[in-house]
């Protein structure tokens, strides 16, 4: 502590007043920082107390990088905490449809531009009848860490609606992507913002509002990502999220000498992400016992094969339906109704359906049946009981920052090769994809290793390190560009 005389102690107008503080002695800098850190969160809470999901995001990241806001005051003194947790710009906007049958609708469209530091503004839009501002606040602001690990120059953002595409026509969900699109298009561009796909957004609503974006602008530029292969699209980008997840779980496998050979695999969801991961799975020798959908779980003792995933694949994507008929089309496999895939016994767990799906005692169940690993497909899927569970427990546990980044690296590379005019062949990318994934998790462990106490030789903290290490490019970005 001896080599500073003296710090900026911001204290509670940090939000009034950037800057202006009174000064205080060095010998109180560690007491000062858990001042920070303790002050930053009341306020976020005071100031966003009716949105759960997005405290919880802000609180997993605030208390696992202190060690870097300790070493480093430059943070604190230009409020860095504060600014990071306030979105550069939210849009609500009106979205009003359209039904088959000529009955007008009203949705609500949102915008959550959180933060351009590094980048263009970068992330998903998801239409769900959950949506609402809290839950998109949660997920721009996990984007805005996850996009800065990738290595690739992204801001974060998040988007969305509460329509609900299930049970749709096609003819309506295209009037609903039309009039989205035409609120929101006046807020996005190429060098600017540009969204992407989630839960309930798909390659047939990307396409719609794109062709919208089009109509209105009358430029055909990389405004979107996810877009079909024969206008701008990426090979391996509908691949990547779930592909990057395994990815980055080999990399955390190997740490300990390890594989995926003859693992048993938990998987939720069956959509986008937990297909994908379930096909990387299967071409690594591995046994994936389960997938789900918001109605319940299927449990086939035998292994989900290719085969078996090709029909899942065009139950979901084609027909539209639910997982409860795999139990019916293939022997011996059982539905749980109303249940999730975690009380049974599995090596590996990849929670890939969406937020909070693993609570605290779920997670027990998992460590407890002999789980050793979980990477997490889904943003936020566990809870911060079940992750406090997984880290004491000592498994192998990948973030969702950092563990399904690949999507979103891979939407960086449709953008690049956009801007280029030029589209590479799937090797091409999906050898990109793995150095990027690599690279993720070697920055992770890496700034766990330097930071965080709890690391040892047969343990990484990798909460702690995907966080500190996406904080700091950020954070330094921020400072660099001023107060703005
Ligand atoms: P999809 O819409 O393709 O699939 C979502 C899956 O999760 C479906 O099986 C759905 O079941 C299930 N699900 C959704 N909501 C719930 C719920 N409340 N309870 C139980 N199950 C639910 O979305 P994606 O696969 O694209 O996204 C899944 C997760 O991955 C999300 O958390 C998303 O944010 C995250 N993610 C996605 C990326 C991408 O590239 N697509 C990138 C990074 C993260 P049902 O059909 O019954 O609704």
């Amino acid at each position: 502590m001896g080599g500073e005389s003296s710090i900026i102690r911001v204290g509670a107008g940090c939000w009034s007043s950037p800057g202006i503080g009174e000064v205080e002695s060095a010998a109180s800098h560690q007491k000062n920082m858990t001042d920070y850190t303790t002050r930053v969160l009341e306020t976020v809470r005071s100031k966003n107390a009716s949105e759960p999901e997005f405290l919880q995001a802000v609180q997993e990241v605030i208390t696992t990088i202190e060690p870097v806001l300790e070493a480093r005051k430059k943070y604190e003194q230009n409020c860095i905490l504060e600014r990071i947790t306030e979105p550069e710009r939210t849009i609500i906007f009106r979205v009003p449809w359209t039904d088959d049958a000529g009955k007008i609708h009203i949705n609500r469209g949102f915008r959550v531009e959180f933060n351009s530091a590094i980048g263009p503004y970068k992330g998903g839009l998801r239409f769900h009848p959950s949506v609402n501002l809290g839950i998109l606040k949660f997920l721009g602001f996990e984007q805005v860490f996850k996009n800065s690990l990738t290595t690739l120059a992204m801001g974060g953002g998040k988007g969305g609606s509460d329509f609900d595409p299930k049970g749709k026509s096609d003819a309506e969900v295209m009037r609903f992507c039309q009039s989205f699109m035409t609120e929101l298009q006046r807020h996005i561009g190429a060098d600017t913002d540009v969204p992407a796909g989630d839960i309930g957004v798909g390659g047939r609503e990307i396409g719609y509002l794109f062709g919208q974006y089009k109509r209105l602008r009358n430029e055909f530029t990389g405004v979107l990502t996810g877009k079909a292969l024969n206008w701008g699209g990426s090979l391996i980008r509908p691949e990547a999220t779930g592909y990057g997840c395994v990815y980055f779980a080999q990399n955390m496998l190997a740490t300990r000498g390890d594989d995926f050979a003859g693992k048993r695999c938990l998987v939720s969801g069956s959509g986008n992400v937990a297909q994908y991961l379930v096909e990387k799975l299967i071409q690594l020798g591995a046994t994936v016992l389960t997938m789900s959908d918001s109605n319940g779980t299927v449990y086939d003792p035998e292994g989900i094969n290719a085969e078996k995933l090709a029909w899942i694949m065009d139950l979901k994507n084609v027909r539209r339906g639910r997982i409860s008929e795999y139990a019916k089309q293939f022997k011996g496999v059982q539905y749980l109704e109303n249940q999730r895939p975690w009380s049974i016994p599995c090596d590996c767990a990849f929670p890939c359906a969406t937020q909070n799906e693993v609570n605290g005692a779920e997670a027990a169940t998992l460590v407890k049946n002999g789980c050793i690993l979980v990477a997490e497909g889904a943003n936020m899927p566990t809870d911060l009981d079940g992750i406090a569970v997984y880290l004491n427990s000592k498994i192998l546990y990948g973030p969702a920052k950092a563990a399904n980044a690949g999507g979103v690296a891979v939407s960086g590379l449709e953008m690049a090769q956009n801007s280029q005019r030029l589209n590479w062949t799937p090797d091409e990318v999906d050898s990109k994809l793995h150095d990027i994934m690599r690279s993720i998790h070697e920055n992770a462990y890496n700034h766990a290793r330097e930071f965080s106490p709890d690391c040892t030789d047969s343990f990484i903290n990798y909460v702690a390190g995907a966080n500190i290490a996406g904080f700091v490019k950020v954070a330094d970005a921020m400072i660099d560009q001023g107060l703005v």
